[in-house]
């Protein structure tokens, strides 16, 4: 897998969501939110399942209630992956699933009623060991932001931010990191880039209300790529309109694109044409639901014809290049076996988890020869990695 090397990545504070850490050095984590009722254990444990089977780091659930206060309690119980209570306004709600394990607190502090309150969740989590996050929306706004400003924009957006912000800081409470949403991409990026020089915690990104599965993958591809791409961003999320399952496909994808990530296989596909020897289409769809439980990262292609078949096959792991009733497969760049065009979903398959198999092993011998090396080798701090 490329790794990218354009951009610098923005130092931040590291926190730790559970046994995630957000920021510093840690890889760019991703997470959804469940949308079933929360006091629907059962239901919510099942979404939350499904959204860790396809990679999430982190989920986050709604509590709006006491019952689901005690709801979450269960859930926690019974998951592993640690789980952001998402609350609004009501500050015993956060000091109750504080109680519970919770793992970050979604919560703003200026939203909580008066000072004694926000000082006494601040307390809790300090005690706890629990981060906060900070979730500006631009649907939200402070009604007298709202009024200075208009209408939702970048500067009202930080200044909402440092609001709350203001309120850790009194608390002398740095672990905490941020979002700034909107469901308009420019807004949301300049939101970013301003708040970014001015603090040091953890950036929390996402385009709000993005919309459907197609469309809001996209906005989201651009937004949070254009942010990324700077080097600015420490968790994403990708809101959609969908399957909160798609949700983490789609922020996979973005941070596999970009080079920051890598999970499963990078299917590299052509379009396809007239020229194809074969149902290019067809044959990557089949591959991508056959190898779904591939999480070892795997660079592929799938090419139509010899026009840029062997091009692309030279780059990657396994590559396939269309041909007249025999297609080739290539292994690390060298060609190495021709076989019918019938045959080539299932032989692609059992070569991709041939190859990958491979590859992990590989991967662990080389992990344990690491460890090895470090043990007499002191750390290095986060501003030595970075330089
Ligand atoms: S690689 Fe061949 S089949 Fe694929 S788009 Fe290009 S010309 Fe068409």
């Amino acid at each position: 897998m490329k790794q990218n090397n354009w951009s610098k990545r923005r130092l931040s504070r590291k926190i730790y969501v559970g046994k995630v850490a957000i920021g510093g050095d840690a890889p760019i984590s991703v997470q959804s939110m469940t949308n079933t009722d929360t006091c629907d254990v059962a239901a919510t444990i099942e979404q939350i399942n499904n959204i860790v089977a396809v990679g999430a780091d982190i989920v986050r659930v709604s509590v709006p209630t006491m019952d689901a206060a005690e709801a979450f309690k269960l859930i926690k119980q019974q998951v592993s992956v640690p789980l952001v209570a998402d609350i609004h306004f009501n500050y015993k709600i956060a000091l109750t699933v504080a109680e519970y394990g919770v793992d970050c607190l979604r919560i703003n502090p200026g939203n909580i009623g008066n000072f004694d309150k926000v000082r006494e969740v601040v307390q809790s989590a300090r005690d706890k060991n629990i981060p906060i996050r900070i979730g500006v929306n631009a649907g939200s706004l402070e009604k007298d932001i709202q009024m200075k400003y208009g209408e939702p924009t970048p500067e009202a957006l930080v200044e909402s931010a440092f609001r709350h912000i203001d309120y850790l800081d009194k608390l002398d409470f740095q672990d905490y990191k941020i979002s700034l949403k909107a469901s308009d991409v420019y807004m949301t990026v300049a939101a970013y880039r301003q708040l970014a020089g001015q603090i040091e915690q953890p950036l929390h990104l996402g385009i709000t209300e993005a919309g459907g599965l197609r469309a809001g993958a996209v906005k989201s591809a651009i937004g949070l790529g254009m942010l990324l791409s700077e080097g600015i961003g420490d968790t994403i999320r990708v809101s959609l309109a969908a399957d909160p399952v798609e949700e983490i496909k789609v922020g996979f994808d973005i941070l596999k694109s970009l080079g920051l990530r890598s999970r499963g296989i990078n299917l590299i596909a052509c379009p396809s044409c007239s020229r194809q020897e074969f149902d290019v289409i067809s044959t990557v769809n089949a591959l991508e639901e056959r190898l779904e439980d591939i999480i070892a990262p795997i660079d592929v292609a799938v090419i139509g014809c010899v026009v840029n078949g062997p091009g692309e096959a030279k780059e990657v792991s396994i590559g396939l290049t269309g041909g007249r009733k025999r297609s080739l497969i290539y292994e690390d760049g060298e060609l190495n076996q021709r076989l019918e065009n019938e045959k080539i979903i299932d032989v692609l398959e059992q070569r991709i988890r041939t190859k990958v198999e491979a590859l992990t092993k590989n991967r662990q011998h080389t992990d344990a020869m690491r460890v090895e090396k470090n043990k007499n080798e002191p750390e290095l701090s986060i501003s030595e990695k970075f330089s």
